[in-house]
């Protein structure tokens, strides 16, 4: 017998028919013997469309505000899965991420989990009941509704796992498993039968939003056992996520790929302080704010300077853009600068793989192919096992298929 948490994403729950066809599968492994805590995502699109609803009414909602109205399409379908399981005859038992006491720190929209309380949970599972969580929310310590951002349900899942030590966190979606890139970008995308832990948190954090980046560092840090599979297939083995190198011989390859993955983000905006003094503390002078105000940046870029002045770019969320510009106009003249830009129209595109560690020219041959099809690169950053570019969005999709032809990542 083995405790399994089970994810499901907006698209398999997204009709009454895919919920009922949730239950059989939860049927079927309680059947074996196993005891199952399902997590569920809101059904598809009702997260969008409860944030549009909220920008009718105020078009930069209040955070707060928003987290209250828009955890509920998750507390829809906990009550609407537990519901389908009692119809096929088993016992089931929903909770809301603050019944369940999912603990938060306070930042709206973008919380982070700080503790879980399993207890209860544990008690309902020995009762024999099937467990049904809401995915992407929780309550902070003064009890305020939270959500984990977009995509937290992914975050839910593995982090109940790790608190209940599950057996196994199997994330059902509407792939059968991670790709070498984005498939509905480039078709000729394979799955792969398994993936680093590593390079799954690059994929994750440059973009691929098929796993939360969270929910893969979850999985690091408690060692869970991860597994990304289709809810539309019977038993296809999905790709799992693994510790160890050596783990992930893809049997049907010979030669591992040096890259693993390709991914891409365009959610990102570019925010471009020029001609400010070159001198000590100036870094810190434009970030110190972007940073109070809880403002995540990305890349940075510092330019070498020249006539004792200098240009200073990053990257931020697209959504923060326009509140990054603001504090940074209300200290432009504090920090000296010329003038403050900023442009929503890029995109980054990333190669990931562990395989660059032991091979050299990797950077090169992903700027040459760029320059063969003239795409410029506007900003670089590179990690041991991964090389991340900005560019220009309307060229983001070509960049991703030559990119993905180029690494020979194409299936055969
Ligand atoms: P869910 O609602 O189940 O959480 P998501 O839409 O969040 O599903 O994530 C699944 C989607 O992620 C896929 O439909 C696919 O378009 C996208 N995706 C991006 N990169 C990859 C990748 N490397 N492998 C598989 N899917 C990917
Ligand atoms: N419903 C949330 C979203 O759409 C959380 C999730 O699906 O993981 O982002
Ligand atoms: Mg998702």
């Amino acid at each position: 017998m083995a405790l399994i948490v089970q994810k499901y994403g907006g698209t398999s729950v997204g009709s009454p028919e895919r919920i009922k066809n949730l239950a059989r599968r939860v049927a079927r492994y309680k059947a074996m013997g196993h005891q199952i805590v399902v997590v569920v995502s809101a059904m598809s699109g009702e997260t969008n469309r409860l944030i549009a609803l909220a920008k009718e009414v105020m078009p930069e909602p209040d955070p707060r505000e928003l987290d209250v109205m828009v955890s509920t399409g998750e507390q829809v379908t906990i009550g609407l899965t537990s519901m389908a399981l009692m119809e096929l005859g088993l016992k089931a038992k929903s909770y809301t991420g603050a019944q369940v006491r999912i603990v938060t720190d306070s930042a709206f929209t973008k919380a982070r989990i700080l503790s879980i309380d399993e207890a209860n949970m544990r008690k309902d599972l020995e009762d024999g009941n099937v467990v049904v969580v809401a995915g992407f929310q929780g309550v902070d310590e003064q009890g305020n509704i939270t959500t984990l951002g977009r995509g937290g349900s992914d975050t839910t899942g593995v982090a109940l796992a790790a608190a209940l030590q599950a057996d196994e966190c199997q994330i059902y979606t509407d792939v059968d498993g991670v790709y070498t890139t984005d498939p509905r970008v480039v078709p000729e995308a394979r799955r792969l039968k398994s993936i680093t832990f590593e390079e799954m948190l690059e994929l994750a954090s440059q973009g691929s939003k098929v796993l939360q980046i969270r929910s893969v560092e979850f999985a690091g840090k408690y060692k869970v056992k991860l597994r990304v599979l289709s809810s539309f297939e019977e038993d296809g083995e999905g790709t799992l996520i693994t510790f160890e190198e050596s783990d992930n011989k893809d049997s049907d390859n010979m030669e591992q790929p040096i890259i693993s993955g390709i991914a891409f983000n365009r959610d990102e905006a570019k925010i471009t302080v020029l001609g400010v003094p070159d001198k000590p503390g100036i870094a810190y002078q434009i970030l110190g704010p972007v940073a109070d105000a809880n403002i995540d940046v990305d890349m940075i870029i510092q330019n070498v300077g020249a006539d004792g002045s200098t240009d200073f770019t990053f990257t931020v969320h697209k959504n923060e853009m326009a509140k990054a510009l603001g504090i940074l106009k209300g200290v432009q003249a504090h920090i000296g600068a010329r003038e403050i830009k900023g442009d929503d129209k890029i995109a980054k595109v990333s190669v990931v793989g562990v395989g660059m560690r032991s091979h050299v020219g990797i950077a090169s041959q992903m700027f040459r192919t760029l320059a063969e099809e003239g795409i410029n690169i506007g900003m670089i950053s590179t990690s041991e096992i991964k090389i991340a570019v900005v560019i220009d969005e309307k060229y983001m999709e070509l960049a991703v298929r030559v990119l993905h032809k180029a690494f020979e990542l194409d299936g055969i």
